[in-house]
């Protein structure tokens, strides 16, 4: 049994001040932990800025302390085997767990600073030539010395800014990260993981409910332990939150005046082994739409076979607003840098300078807030992608789920550029979400090499005859990117479901070469092993109604009696239909509707990724029930249903879905 954290934004809405059992009301309560919070981000701050050199990262990621002991995981204990003190303003009394949290925070972010100092020395090293467009060659000695877990977009954005600090430099490029940028900025929050019950202690009240004691400042420079108290905040938690989840130590933070308490759980999940899988899916970034799966097996002479039925997730509407944001936010960054230029050649006196700064404040807001909304439109977008993947395995009994290798995705060159519209970023936030989601319902997430997936033909397999990639199916003969079509075999299907084939195939026959990387427990297949993909249709589950004449065994489409055709009686008038008021209404017009009624809208939209695409089961009814909607939190997503399909022909028996409760769970 191994562990996930996931984290729950809660809110405090008010506390107790624990000695005097006076009542802190929310406004109150956001003070007081904005003070702390101010204390912590200035102790970290200084930390930060004063240990921002080559030799003090130097000596952190050599992970060895000044006693010659190797440097503990926890940050703060680390900080202080390098001797990195903190110290506060003279007549500020700080208790030594709040230094404890800055020093955390502060170490946290120099080690993640430790990542991209090695980022920027592998591309330092590696200079290619032209830095707007690396050749294979190039690229491969990148990789060679890339850290792990380094994207491609990450790559793309560092070399950006490593040739704009050369440019700006005269061609010298930066020796150390320290040369290339400022020390990061702290945020205003203090990180309870560091503290001990000195400073907070948390404990669970009930299944919704959670009680935290902190000590906070009763002034905003408190200079006696005199001007700190006990308060107790009762914490409500989220459904997401599963009872037997074990909380550990928040962070708080203030934003717009509500303390915001970001509360990390850890709850049991199964283990989903890397070998040995005989059902899986496999994924494909789409050119037509985010996603492009499909779902297949091994059959026992070692053949994939998929159930020939493409599943998409195309969001299309979100992605093109998601374009037109961007492009409005590359618009005002631009009038800000010009304004920012105006502004500079300007003095405080003149007459121009008021207006003008008025003006830059407007469009520095609006800029923030557009920033916002693609963060947020992005962060919904991929946990909603990733919801209904996850669902599509669950539904198809699958224990695997294969990606693409992001990292080796953006070295086919024109692909990359074919699809902006989906950025590198939200990609990676798909996989992050993915791989969360499915460790819930212990399935493995395997990447697989990206390179040529879409080049040849799944259904030939040997990874020889070429697929011609043209506009639609009825123009094979035109050169185009979304049809894909193999003059071989025949093979005429949409190009990103053939790619997600052989991402299945790849990934099935080349299980036994499966790595899990120790320390992020990310699994990588980096062998390519090629095999074809045949398809077989799988018969849909025999509806309620059919299921019931098998077991009664009567009719499923009982036909009326025949009618009794012998004149032994008057012909039967026609029932005739009376309208209420024959005035108004011709017999010759349908009274009813000819265009049928939209389906009811039950219970409104639900965000984006949160629970299964399902609806709970009737009451006394266990399983899964399907949403006939299945929402995906967006109006302009189509998406793929989710369906329960019957066993495979020749394949293992289909495993029975877990009941409703386990999946929330
Ligand atoms: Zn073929």
């Amino acid at each position: 049994m191994s562990k996930l954290t996931a984290t729950a934004t809660c809110t405090a809405h008010g506390a107790i001040v624990e000695q005097t059992g006076q009542v802190v009301s929310q406004a109150l309560l956001a003070q007081r932990v904005a003070w702390l919070t101010g204390l912590a981000r200035e102790l970290a701050a200084d930390l930060v800025a004063g240990r921002w050199s080559a030799a003090d990262l130097d000596a952190l990621a050599s992970g060895v302390g000044l006693d010659g002991r190797v440097l503990p995981a926890k940050g703060w204990m680390a900080a202080r085997r390098l001797g990195w003190g903190v110290s506060p303003a003279s007549g500020v009394h700080v208790c030594d767990r709040v230094a404890r949290c800055a020093q955390e925070q502060a170490a946290r972010l120099l080690r993640l600073a430790l990542h991209r100092r090695e980022m920027v020395a592998a591309i330092v090293a590696t200079w290619p030539r032209d830095p707007g467009r690396r050749t294979d060659a190039e690229w491969d000695a990148l990789r060679a010395v890339l850290p792990d877990g380094a994207g491609a977009a990450e790559v793309r954005n560092r070399t950006r800014q490593i040739r704009a600090y050369r440019d700006k430099h005269d061609g010298v490029l930066p020796a150390d990260l320290t040369q290339l940028e400022g020390p990061p900025a702290c945020a205003s929050q203090i990180v309870l993981a560091a503290a001990d019950r000195q400073l907070a202690t948390l404990e669970r009240t009930g299944e919704r409910s959670a009680r935290l004691r902190v000590k906070l400042p009763l002034t905003a420079c408190p200079a006696s332990a005199r001007d700190w108290a006990w308060h107790v905040l009762p914490i409500a938690l989220p459904p997401t939150v599963p009872a037997e989840a074990k909380l550990c130590a928040p962070t708080l933070r203030v934003v717009k005046g509500r303390v915001r308490v970001d509360l990390p759980f850890q709850i049991p999940i199964g283990f989903a082994p890397a070998t040995g899988h005989v059902i899986g899916c496999g994924f494909d970034w789409g050119l037509n739409a985010v996603l492009t799966g499909t779902i297949g097996h091994l059959t026992a002479d070692g053949r994939v076979v998929s159930d020939g039925r493409p599943l998409a997730y195309d969001a299309g509407g979100v992605s093109a607003k998601l374009h037109r944001l961007r492009a409005e936010r590359e618009h005002l960054a631009a009038k800000r840098t010009h304004q920012e230029r105006l502004l500079a050649g300007l003095t405080p006196a003149d007459a121009r300078f008021a207006e003008l700064a008025t003006a830059w404040e407007v469009i520095s807001v609006e800029h923030e807030r557009l920033c916002a909304r693609i963060r947020n439109l992005n962060k919904a977008l991929a946990w909603s992608a990733a919801r209904w993947a996850v669902d599509q395995a669950v539904a198809a009994g699958a224990t695997v789920i294969y990606l693409e290798d992001l990292a080796t995705l953006e070295a086919r060159g024109r692909r990359g550029r074919a699809n902006a519209r989906l950025s590198g970023q939200v990609r990676g936030q798909v996989v992050e979400a993915i791989r969360h989601l499915a460790a819930r319902h212990s399935i493995a997430v395997v990447t697989v090499p990206a390179r040529g997936t879409s080049k040849y033909c799944p259904r030939c397999g040997d990874g020889t005859s070429m697929l011609r990639h043209c506009p639609a199916p009825d123009r094979l003969a035109e050169r185009g990117w979304a049809w894909a079509w193999c003059p071989a075999c025949g093979l005429s299907c949409d190009r990103d479901w053939a790619a997600a084939e052989r991402i299945l195939a790849r990934g099935l026959l080349g299980q036994q070469a499966t790595r899990t990387d120790r320390t992020t427990g990310t699994r990588t297949i980096r062998k390519v092993v090629e095999g074809n993909v045949a398809r077989a249709r799988r018969p849909r589950k025999a509806t309620r109604a059919a299921r019931r004449a098998r077991r009664t065994r009567t009719d499923l489409h009982p036909r009326p009696e025949a009618r009794d055709r012998a004149k032994n009686r008057p012909t039967p008038k026609r029932p005739t239909r009376t309208p209420k008021n024959s005035s108004m209404t011709s017999s010759r017009v349908p009274d009813r509707r000819t265009v049928p009624a939209p389906p009811p809208n039950r219970g409104g939209q639900r965000p984006a990724g949160q629970a299964p695409q399902t609806t709970r089961p009737p009451a006394g009814r266990t399983g899964l029930a399907r949403d006939p909607h299945h929402r995906t939190g967006f109006h302009r997503v189509a998406a793929t249903p989710v369906l329960p399909l019957g066993p495979y022909a020749d394949g293992p028996p289909r495993p029975r879905p877990p009941d409703l409760p386990e999946i929330l769970g």
